[in-house]
């Protein structure tokens, strides 16, 4: 019982000390995300929340699409740009969207 405590403590010590040779041989961007990669996941899981019928959606479900909304709209940095949509043949209008998040003004 001894033996096994102390060869548990050894294997946690090899652990501890080669933990910073590893992360200093791993370059930087391994663990960099891109603050628009996450404005991108995020709208892919807005867009999965709100693919739920609104009835089957509970609280919890309901809240985090909220706060994922309140999080996209704080934290994105709007690139906004001008379009031209068509709303029929003959009619269109302009619209100014941000090309990362989508919001419309
Ligand atoms: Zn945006």
């Amino acid at each position: 019982m001894t033996e096994d405590i102390t060869h548990s403590k050894k294997f946690y010590n090899v652990n501890l000390n080669l933990s910073p040779i590893l992360e200093s041989s791993m370059p930087n961007n391994e663990y960099h995300i891109d603050a628009n990669e996450i404005i991108f996941q995020m709208k892919s899981m807005k867009q999965f929340l709100e693919n739920i019928e609104s009835e089957k959606r509970d609280v919890e479900l309901t809240e985090l699409l909220n706060d994922i909304i309140t999080y996209i709209e704080n934290r994105c940095c709007h690139t906004f740009i001008k379009d031209w949509i068509d709303i029929d043949p003959d009619n269109g209008k302009t619209i100014i969207y941000c090309i990362q998040c989508e919001k419309t003004i």
